[in-house]
């Protein structure tokens, strides 16, 4: 191995980092009234003496980020001590490793918290490959070949859907055209939609504002929030098909509010406003439920979005050979971060579904950037009906936050994930010794 993976993982540092977002009701939405935008961080250290770190984080709403890192503390002894080739030299049979503790799994197994801990520590361990290597996410992973793509995805549970060959097949076929993808998202970027406006919390006038003002950033793809009063989702959607017009795409986002019936029947009187797509009509975990809404919603030209808080590979296999979905929203933390997101990718890429990530919270859209890039280079080879979240909230604290301009996310060229946080907005939103939250704390 050569000297630039060398080394040990000498140190595991989690930080409760938390933004009071609920205070201006940013992010609020039919399940989620007052989210406090907040990342369970990591810095893995190494002893290489070059002080590269590996940044990772996984997102939450407040309250239980402790948990998170909780767990991520439980995952230490399975990482500190480890070399940093065994992560870089098989990256899938590492995931296996961390994944894989007997008695770890029993609290998961891949799921809830012990999976967004996973998240946090494989998007770590990315994070530090990539400073390594001097590249940003997206382009380590394009230079990676259709082998080692394969070797990054745990296969368990996925073969009856796609089987390892027929994910190489998939992948050489791209690989001679795909640097010619990767000019064109050099030139171009990705494109992106904006879910600024649509907050359930903001006012009418607020909405209209926004609108326009995405519109003048060059936005084509709008969406908002539905789904806790009928007669109040009619106008809010109502004002955004006014103020985007007939040309531009409205999608609309129930958060897993309804039951199956109801998400029929009210995105039926919604479909005069001709959404694209409802998202997360009913529980995550409802695959019958969500490919019966598809059938329903299908001869109205509505797609079934979902994926957020998708929590594993194998629910999205569910899913897909369910037909239950029409848009896959990959999230790159509810996933077991890189590595599992690619196991997704190719599933969708198998299926013929569009991949659109989930993104906003805090980060989020800092890491699904380079996942979409990705796909378009390596796996999924179109940019038809696919566009990735994009949430104006929280950037200005990350060294090398996303930038999107004329409705695209730029390709990032800043190496590493994009996602290492400025020191000074780590200590100041500390929870809950840091100088933002005690000022909040010490007026309640
Ligand atoms: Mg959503």
């Amino acid at each position: 191995m050569s000297s630039l993976h060398s080394g040990k993982i000498t140190g595991l540092r989690v930080l409760d980092v938390r933004f009071p977002t609920s205070l201006s009701l940013d992010g609020s939405d039919a399940m989620n009234p007052d989210p406090d935008y907040s990342a369970a961080y990591v810095v893995l250290t190494t002893d290489r003496g070059d002080g590269i770190e590996g940044h990772g984080l996984t997102f939450t709403i407040g309250r239980g980020n402790d948990i998170v890192g909780t767990a991520i503390e439980a995952l230490r002894p399975l990482v500190v001590g480890q070399s940093i080739a065994a992560f870089t030299s098989t990256p899938g049979a590492f995931w296996k490793h961390l994944t894989g503790d007997s008695q770890l799994r029993w609290i998961g197994p891949e799921k809830g918290v012990i999976h967004l801990a996973t998240a946090a520590v494989v998007n770590a361990l990315w994070d530090l490959w990539a400073k390594l290597e001097g590249k940003p996410l997206w382009k380590l992973l394009c230079d990676l070949s259709p082998a080692q793509i394969v070797e990054l995805v745990d296969w368990r549970y996925l073969t009856d859907a796609l089987t390892p060959a027929e994910a190489l097949v998939m992948l050489e076929k791209l690989a001679p055209t795909r640097a010619a993808r990767e000019a064109e998202m050099l030139r171009d970027g990705y494109p992106a939609y904006t879910t600024s406006a649509g907050w359930l919390g903001y006012s009418d006038e607020k909405i209209r504002r926004l609108c326009r003002e995405s519109i003048a950033e060059g936005f084509t793809h709008f969406k908002i929030k539905v789904g806790s009063h009928l007669a109040d989702d009619i106008r809010r959607v109502s004002i955004v098909r006014d103020e985007i017009g007939p040309q531009h795409t409205l999608m609309i986002d129930a958060n897993q509010k309804w039951d199956v019936g109801v998400a029929i029947e009210w995105t039926k009187a919604l479909a005069p406003w001709r959404p694209l797509w409802i998202e997360e009509p009913t529980s995550p975990d409802d695959i019958l439920g969500h490919a019966a809404i598809a059938r329903a919603l299908e001869p109205l030209g509505i797609g079934v979005a979902t994926g957020e808080h998708c929590q594993n590979r194998v629910m999205f296999k569910q899913l897909l050979q369910a037909r239950a979905i029409a848009f896959c929203q990959i999230d790159s933390c509810r996933l077991g971060g890189v590595n599992e997101v690619v196991a997704v990718l190719l599933l969708a890429a198998k299926f013929g579904i569009p991949v659109c990530p989930h993104a906003g919270g805090v980060g989020l859209c800092e890491y699904v950037q380079h996942e979409s890039i990705f796909d378009y280079i390596c796996v999924s080879g179109s940019l038809e009906q696919r566009t990735t979240e994009f949430v104006d909230h929280l950037h200005e604290h990350f060294l090398d936050p996303c930038v999107v301009k004329g409705g695209r996310y730029q390709t990032p060229l800043a190496i590493g994930t994009s996602i290492t946080m400025k020191a000074t907005s780590l200590a100041e939103h500390t929870y809950p010794t840091g100088t933002v939250w005690q000022k909040i704390l010490s007026k309640k």
